[in-house]
């Protein structure tokens, strides 16, 4: 497997009152690799966001190094390897620059002075990508939450970064917004050979990824698949986040005396084990 981006014994702070605390991020080491899609979950304030800035080198680490693509991340580098990623954010209507949905994928392509035809070409292949080529000419006042992101998401497309990260995309997103643009991910992972991390708090999301990065305190708690990661399940309960539906769900079976085996990491999963449990007799 292919490195694509490795963080080295990062630490940040922000102000100097901070470090007689804590660090927002203190000495977290981290490798992902090409194509993988990876998670980072933690309560607030554990680092996650500030993981995600110094990914793209809207900050620097004061100690240790970010490598992408084989290169060291530096001020003379900064913006070709930031052009390799894309950024959404928590809420669609932050990050609205454009009058309609066209204007709004455009824009960035503008600014790194792509060619006019080829901008044309990309908005409408990018927006193909999520499913958005019908909403060309609307205005971003008139879409759903999910419909927004998911043109954010066109916009970080249209730069055909390697690496897609998204910091809470989902969270200001009702269930149907969510479900939009996590299997807009889903398939882009798919069709295309993309790096994706993902910051959430919705776990169940979190069950998506390949591999999860639990965050705490700034640092680093664990790090492991799904399957090993809510393994952890109380621990995790501890370190205030939620489980996933399934796993709570099997936790409260068994307390009732019902004989279902342990994490269930999908329904299905739940519900074929409750096919041959005591539930029936
Ligand atoms: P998360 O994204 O996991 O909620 P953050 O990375 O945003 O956490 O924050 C980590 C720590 O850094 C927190 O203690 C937070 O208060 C602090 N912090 C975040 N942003 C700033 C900032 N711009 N100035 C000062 N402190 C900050
Ligand atoms: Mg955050």
């Amino acid at each position: 497997m292919n490195e694509i981006l490795s963080l080295q014994n990062i630490s940040y702070t922000y102000t100097p009152e901070e470090l007689e605390k804590r660090k927002a991020v203190d000495n977290i080491s981290f490798t992902v690799n090409d194509g993988e899609w990876i998670a980072i979950v933690g309560h607030n304030g554990s680092g996650k966001s500030t993981l995600a800035k110094l990914m793209n080198g809207l900050i620097f680490p004061e100690s240790g190094e970010v490598r992408i693509l084989g290169e060291s991340l530096n001020e003379e580098n900064l913006w070709a390897i930031r052009s390799q990623m894309g950024m959404v954010f928590q809420n669609p209507d932050n990050q609205f620059v454009g009058a309609t949905v066209q204007d709004d994928v455009a824009f960035a392509l503008e600014n790194n002075g792509v060619p006019f035809e080829d901008m044309i070409k990309r908005v409408h292949e990018s927006l193909a990508q999520v499913k958005m080529d019908e909403f060309l000419d609307r205005e971003p006042h008139h879409l759903s939450g999910g419909q927004k992101q998911r043109v954010a998401i066109a916009g970080a497309l249209a730069l055909k970064p390697k690496i897609l990260i998204l910091d809470e995309a989902t969270s200001m997103l009702d269930p149907q917004g969510r479900h939009e643009v996590l299997s807009t991910v889903r398939r882009l992972r798919e069709e295309t050979h993309l790096t994706v991390l993902s910051i959430t708090h919705d776990l169940e999301e979190a069950l998506l990824a390949d591999r999860i990065l639990v965050m705490n305190e700034g640092r680093k708690y664990t790090e492991g698949t799904p399957t090993e990661v809510f393994a952890r399940g109380d621990e995790l309960v501890q370190l205030g986040l939620d489980l996933p539906f399934t796993m709570k769900m099997s936790q409260l079976l068994r307390a009732q005396g019902v004989e279902v085996k342990g994490n269930h990491m999908s329904e299905e999963e739940l519900v074929n084990d409750l096919w041959t449990s005591n539930f029936n007799k």
